[in-house]
């Protein structure tokens, strides 16, 4: 049998499986399991106790259960005993509404119904800081202005070869690495594909990028705002819909050469986008990046505004080439999973209400964004995305109020734990009033 595990256990040398799933907050949880044991597993589900993860459970509930999904499969390429497999979640004989890969897949399946799919690549950049978390972690890393830089890029060479070597091993088709706009902070790109094959391998591409750093001494960051004073980690999101082999986007006689079904589904992007924002900016420090000052390169590389543009980077959409949107609002937070069933379910809504995105728009939003009138702006703070989160009808409508409800009770909750915690600014600003 094609699929099943405990043969290709066998004929792999396979001796260990790690069954994962991704929670509400991005959090990979996994049981690892020995191979003479995963003929059950495949069956029945590895279980768990979701309330101790960021899954809305109490300890009453009963086990959840994460069912591998055997197409998933990847052989850790620095440990090729180990096969790492992601998780469909189940509850009570029933898919977990609030697990985050249910959710896409529900979103998937409302597209092909129209005989829609969609295709994503993601850009996730990170840090690399010293052990503690504290610095960047190579100290001649320093340069002001060091998109690019060369030797800075070359001083972690072993690591990102190491990386890339495992991305060509695993055929992501990996292109280009580079340093990004912030001192310590790296990009790494591969190719585009299925949006769940692309978001398994977000989730995939953050664990290895973590423990090969780890590896070399240093602690990988995905953190949307680490640094006060560098540019933030964004997670940019490229996506294009198929019907079949036809790219569904495309049309030559279309403005920017892209089709009216693509202005419709980018209409329901914006008409959605700052109810979405607490799912493409999940944390309290994502709005240090959205609200961040210009750095030394000249950008904040994040939008604050719902606009979009053609090939120009200082809107939220940019539309590069006349076959995809790049979504660029989303942060190195955002869940994997969460941000392309996101940017489903409001595209298909578009689609649904021939929503309109409203004229292009050809300016540097960096510099003459003030002289716009009646833009709409993204929420400042994550109690407020959240707020508008929880009032959207059509996120309501698309995602059920069952995960609506889950994901706002524990962002809350996070927000509280936020909220009760005097920070070191506020000692500085108010100690003396
Ligand atoms: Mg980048």
């Amino acid at each position: 049998m094609a699929h099943d595990l405990a043969e290709i256990a066998k004929e792999r040398g396979i001796q260990y499986f790690l069954i994962s799933y991704v929670d509400l907050f991005g959090v990979l949880r996994a049981k690892l399991v020995p191979a003479s044991a995963i003929k059950g597993m495949q069956k029945n589900g590895a279980g768990f106790a979701g309330f101790a993860t960021h899954l809305d459970q109490t300890p009453a509930h009963p086990d959840t259960l994460a069912v591998p999904d055997p197409d998933s499969l990847i052989q850790l390429p620095w440990k090729r005993e180990v096969g790492w497999l992601a998780s469909d979640v189940y509850c009570g004989g029933e898919l977990v509404a609030d697990a985050p890969r249910n959710l896409l897949k529900k979103q998937i399946a409302k597209a092909k119904a129209r005989n829609l799919q969609m295709k994503t690549g993601v850009e996730c950049e990170f840090f690399l800081l010293a052990r503690d978390g504290k610095s960047v972690a190579d100290v001649y890393d320093d340069y002001p202005k060091p998109c690019y830089d060369q030797l800075a890029l070359m001083r972690q060479y072993d690591l990102i070869k190491e990386l890339c070597d495992y991305m060509l091993e695993m055929g992501w088709g990996p292109y280009q690495n580079d340093h990004e706009d912030a001192n310590g902070q790296f990009e790494m790109n591969w190719e585009y594909d299925d949006v769940l094959k692309t978001a398994d391998r977000h989730v995939f591409f953050k664990y290895m990028t973590k423990t090969l750093a780890e590896k070399y001494g240093m602690r990988a960051t995905f953190m949307p705002k680490p640094f006060n004073t560098l540019t933030g980690n964004g997670c940019h999101m490229h996506v294009s819909l198929w019907d079949g082999e036809r790219n569904v986007f495309e049309d030559e006689a279309g403005e920017l050469g892209m089709s009216k079904l693509a202005y419709s589904f980018l209409g329901g992007v914006m008409h959605s986008a700052a109810d979405l924002c607490a799912i493409f900016n999940p944390t309290v420090n994502s709005f240090k990046r959205i609200n961040a000052p210009i750095t030394a390169s000249g950008a904040t590389w994040s939008p604050n505004s719902i606009t979009y543009t053609g090939n120009n980077r200082t809107h939220m959409v940019r539309i590069p080439e006349a076959n995809r949107f790049e979504f660029r609002l989303m942060d190195g937070a955002t869940n994997p999973y969460l941000s392309p069933a996101a940017l489903l379910m409001a595209g298909l809504d578009g689609i649904d209400n021939d929503r309109d995105p409203g004229e292009r728009l050809d300016i540097n939003m960096y510099t003459d964004g003030h002289t716009l009138k009646n833009v709409r702006k993204l929420p400042l703070n994550l109690l407020d995305a959240l707020r508008l989160l929880e009032s959207s009808e059509v996120v309501r409508a698309g995602f059920g109020d069952g995960f609506v409800n889950s994901y706002i009770k524990l962002k809350m909750a996070e927000w509280n734990s936020f909220m009760s915690h005097a920070s070191a600014w506020e000692r500085l600003h108010n100690l003396d009033c």
